[in-house]
């Protein structure tokens, strides 16, 4: 086993399991980054720009079937002019998904093959137990190890109080508080990022995610979809990374999808609808639209008549103008790169077609 795949992730399970795609002349490689139906694939060695072979198509019976950011897939090299093929992608130890936009009932997955999920909350007036016990839940069922990490521990007297408040919920998990502000108290996260393995951060806007990022990255990370203009020569920078290499041999996984599955619980929407939040604790899917999704508490309760419609019908209005900004902004973020020349018009114009469908 190689020293450059195994900084990636690369383990025994994954040599095994990579056998019959070795024994046909495929390379291993791990995604590092997504745009739809563009992927960029790195072997330790080389990054490609990789597209999924036909024939890993035709076979996919769902979106889930398909590669995302963090899986390892068997790719054909680019031939000297094109992109590299991927013909398989390898069994996860672990994923992260929602439903796929447009069609509820299947799944989408935003990221795998993380080791450590870090949920993080915020030691400040926001400070929530009980949301935590909800990520508690999608992390166990992703399959990596959770690890409740309380940020913002200089804005308390004794950051004991809530540790010990929040190990009495989750009794077998790990919890450190620790603030950005102090980043030697950051020191043990690293010790679950070492040589190889993969963590991510999840939980609600503001509690300090990027900040924290940014500490285990050791300078800015930029987010995904942002785009710096930068440099006194004038030249455009932008990062599109989503899968990162830290210092200190691990990696972090930050990809769109887990940044929505953070905003579904944030901000605003579940500030001003706190109704059919507390409702939606009782929907079969955490991120359930609230429409013809099976075991939707908040349907329930109209047909019962114990919930307005007209409440639900704003609520559903709002959720999906924010949806379509999200999309715009995407869409924007593809153009840009475009226009740095980083993915050549061709493959933008392909996977504008394919986001059309989506
Ligand atoms: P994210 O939305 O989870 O990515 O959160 P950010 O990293 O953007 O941080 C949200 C806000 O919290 C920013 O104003 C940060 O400066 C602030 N913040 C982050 N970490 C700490 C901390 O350890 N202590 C305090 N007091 N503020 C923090
Ligand atoms: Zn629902």
């Amino acid at each position: 086993m190689t020293d450059h795949l195994q900084a990636l992730g690369w383990t025994a399970r994954f040599e095994e399991l990579f056998e019959p795609y070795r024994s046909e002349g495929l390379t291993p490689a791990r995604v590092g980054m997504e745009h739809t139906h563009i992927y960029r694939v790195l072997t330790g060695q080389d990054e490609w720009l990789a597209r999924v072979a036909g024939r890993l198509r035709h076979q996919a019976s769902s979106r889930a079937d398909f590669p995302t950011v963090g899986d390892w897939v068997a790719v054909e090299p680019p031939a000297s002019s094109g992109d590299a093929r991927i013909k398989a992608v390898l069994p996860r130890t672990s994923r992260f998904s929602r439903r796929a936009a447009g069609d509820p009932t299947e799944e989408q997955i935003v990221a795998a093959n993380i080791d450590t999920v870090f949920l993080v909350g915020g030691l400040d007036h926001d400070f929530n137990p009980r949301r935590l016990e909800r990520y508690l839940v999608v992390a166990w069922e992703s399959g990596a190890t959770p690890v409740i990490v309380l940020n913002k521990a200089d804005l308390v007297d004794d950051p004991q109080i809530p540790v010990d408040e929040v190990r009495a919920l989750a009794p077998g998990v790990d919890v450190h508080a620790v603030s950005t502000r102090q980043p030697e108290s950051l020191a043990p996260l690293q010790a679950y990022l070492t040589t190889g393995r993969t963590g991510a951060l999840l939980g609600m806007s503001g509690v300090g995610k990027s900040s924290i990022a940014n500490r285990l990255v050791g300078h800015e990370l930029l987010r995904t979809n942002e785009v710096r203009e930068s440099d006194s020569r004038g030249r455009h920078t932008s990062s599109n990374r989503q899968l990162v290499q830290l210092p200190g041999g691990g990696l972090l996984i930050d990809t769109p999808g887990m940044r929505e599955l953070q905003l579904w619980e944030a901000g605003g929407l579940t500030d001003t609808f706190a109704d059919v939040a507390s409702l939606a604790e009782q929907c079969r899917f955490r991120d359930c639209r609230h429409g013809q999704e099976p075991g939707c508490a908040v349907t329930g309760a109209v047909a019962a008549g114990e919930f307005p419609e007209s409440r639900l019908d704003s609520f559903r209005k709002l959720a999906a103008e924010r949806e379509h900004a999200e999309r715009q902004q995407d869409e924007r973020a593809l153009l840009e790169r475009k226009r740095q020349g980083r993915i050549g018009a061709k493959a933008i114009r392909q996977v504008t077609r394919i986001k059309d469908r989506t």
